[in-house]
């Protein structure tokens, strides 16, 4: 099997330790298989996302000594192609529009009848207010978040019938794939957000597949939402790349890095005179023999 991985962040925020072991880990495995490593931009939230963050990720993974080999995909280029899919989805009646606001979720969720709320890879499973009486017939709705009718998805023959299977996860326990858990654990997920023409697991999905990607490697924190994304390649026909989870980055406190944790941030450490090679030491990876053959 030829071996394409990638590295996707989101310019929201500066690259800091955390993307930085990722993206090195799977540039790494890239080129010790003699496979292709390719650089996304997951910039579909126009509202967070901005151009000066994107340009100082790619200046700061040039840095760190990483090539990518075809031009940069960027989700937001991409929306037709998202609608696209949507519209498929739509058409076998696996969507509803939904017009609960973060808030109804919550309350619905806190009723007293719904016992203790259940966290999913997205926040609060959302509690199914709008599935009834939704509308499922006519266009693509075009404002309103769309929601995957996960009892449904999981109705049609060749998803539940095969088992859904993970390969390589790098977790001692891999996220469970059953319908059980993906109804009652995961639930109705939002595959388009309000005025955001898809959500990352719609996107990140047929990004992977259509950059032809064999081996998705990224940080653990990633492994529930998986499971979404495992579905969704069944349903749209699309392969299921080998996924591995790695281990996150954490502070000294055991606090994971975030993205406003400009401390760690990659550009901080530069300006402090570090070398690509006290980066990769920091996060526990092997010295690069090319950076070593780079040294004067
Ligand atoms: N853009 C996502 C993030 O920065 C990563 C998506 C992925 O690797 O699948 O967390």
């Amino acid at each position: 099997m030829s071996f394409r991985t990638r590295f996707a962040p989101s310019p929201t925020g500066p690259l800091h330790l955390g993307h930085a072991y990722s993206a090195l880990l799977a540039h790494d495995r890239a080129r010790a298989a003699g496979g292709a490593f390719l650089l996304r931009l997951d910039d579909i939230d126009q509202a967070r996302a901005r151009a000066h963050w994107a340009r100082q990720i790619e200046d700061d993974l040039g840095w760190l000594g990483i090539t990518w080999d075809a031009p940069v995909m960027r989700q937001s280029d991409r929306i037709p192609r998202y609608r696209a899919a949507l519209g498929d989805l739509w058409a076998r009646g696996l969507l509803y529009p939904c017009t609960c606001t973060r808030r109804d979720i919550e309350a619905a969720a806190a009723a007293p009848q719904e016992g203790a709320p259940l966290l999913g890879p997205d926040g609060r499973v959302y509690p199914g207010t709008c599935r009834a009486d939704a509308p499922r017939a006519g266009p693509l709705p075009e404002g309103p978040a769309l929601r995957l009718d996960m009892a449904r998805a999981l109705d049609l023959a060749g998803v539940a019938a095969r088992p859904l299977g993970f390969e390589e996860t790098g977790l001692a326990e891999p996220p469970s794939l059953d319908p059980e858990s993906l109804i009652a654990g995961i639930g109705d997920v939002a595959l388009a957000r309000r005025d955001m023409g898809a959500s990352y697991h719609l996107s990140v999905v047929l990004d992977d597949a259509d950059q032809a990607i064999t081996h998705v490697i990224r940080g653990a924190d990633l492994a529930p939402a998986t499971a979404i994304h495992v579905l969704l390649q069944r349903l749209l026909g699309l392969p299921t790349p080998v996924y591995h989870h790695h281990r996150l980055i954490r502070d000294e406190a055991g606090r994971r890095l975030a993205k406003r944790d400009d401390a760690r941030a990659i550009a901080t450490y530069r300006a402090d005179g570090r070398s690509p090679a006290d980066i990769r030491m920091m996060v526990g990876l092997q010295p690069s023999i090319a950076l070593a053959e780079r040294r004067p």
